[in-house]
């Protein structure tokens, strides 16, 4: 589906990032590989070129805006243009009323998750500007809805919404479509870091389907949109929830 296309997937080296890039790789495109953890990173690539693949590791910090125009150049100068981007890296945050919410935590997330997005964008869309291309924005189910002491993440990727459906107004007519795709609770390292096995079970019973997600059913999605077959589809967040936003 996605055969001679270069994509770049940030926060490739875990989770729902590491699932996109193994299955948009083995559907035949060059991947670029962006995570604060190298190592990471390269862990993915190396299984990827294992599998017959192409793929860039790249250290990246998303919140710098010196690193985002790092990872589109260097994306150019290795495979010579970008078709797909997946703005996928973020953290979830302290949990904490929005009374108490801690100042710097609120600026880490908020930086992460909704600067980082933004600057990501601001180097991709010019580079895909000439022949057109996709952008899939990770956001949430909190991106639509609240949940009791996630202020600051609640608060991105509800921006992330926004930005996305600005960005794709801006550039619908130069061939760049911008969506936004929203998981429920993934069983990822970013749950497993934040919850423990008794807060994931309760997380759980919160989806209709009584269950957790996966990454690769997350990654379906989001290969569907970053491919020509969702050539008419911009500007719009697609849940991949459970059901979850349906209550
Ligand atoms: P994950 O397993 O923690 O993977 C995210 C990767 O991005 C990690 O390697 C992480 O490093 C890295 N990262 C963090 N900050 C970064 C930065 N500034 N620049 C570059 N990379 C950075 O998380 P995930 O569950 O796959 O989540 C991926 C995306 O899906 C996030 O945007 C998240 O908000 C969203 N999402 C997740 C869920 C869920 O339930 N898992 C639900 C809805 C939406 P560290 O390990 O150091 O943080």
């Amino acid at each position: 589906m996605l055969k001679d296309k270069t994509a770049i997937i940030t926060g490739a080296g875990s989770g729902i990032g590491e699932a996109i890039a193994l299955l948009f790789a083995r559907n035949g495109a060059r991947v670029v590989l962006a995570d604060l953890h190298e190592r990471d990173a390269e862990r993915v690539a190396a299984r990827i070129i294992t599998e017959g693949g192409h793929a860039l590791p790249l250290g990246v910090d998303v919140s710098r805006p010196d690193d985002c125009e790092g990872l589109v150049r260097r994306t150019l100068r290795d495979f010579g243009r970008l078709d797909v981007a997946v703005n996928n890296a973020g953290i979830g945050g302290a949990a904490a009323p929005v009374g108490e919410y801690p100042v710097e935590e609120w600026d880490k997330v908020m930086g992460v998750n909704l600067r980082g997005v933004f600057l990501c964008m601001r180097h991709q869309l010019p580079a895909m500007h000439a022949h057109g291309g996709s952008i899939i924005n990770m956001a949430s189910i909190l991106g639509k809805v609240g949940f009791p002491l996630s202020a600051a993440y609640v608060a991105a990727k509800h921006g992330v919404v926004g930005l996305t459906e600005n960005a794709a107004l801006e550039y619908a007519t130069s061939g760049i479509r911008v969506n936004a795709v929203g998981p429920g609770f993934i069983r990822t390292p970013l749950l497993d870091k934040n919850l423990s096995p008794a807060q994931l079970e309760g997380i759980a019973a919160m989806h209709p389907m009584k269950r957790l997600g996966t990454a690769e059913e997350v990654a379906e999605l989001v290969l569907w949109l970053a491919s020509d077959k969702a050539s008419f589809v911009t500007g719009a967040y697609f849940p991949v929830d459970g059901g979850y936003l349906a209550q």
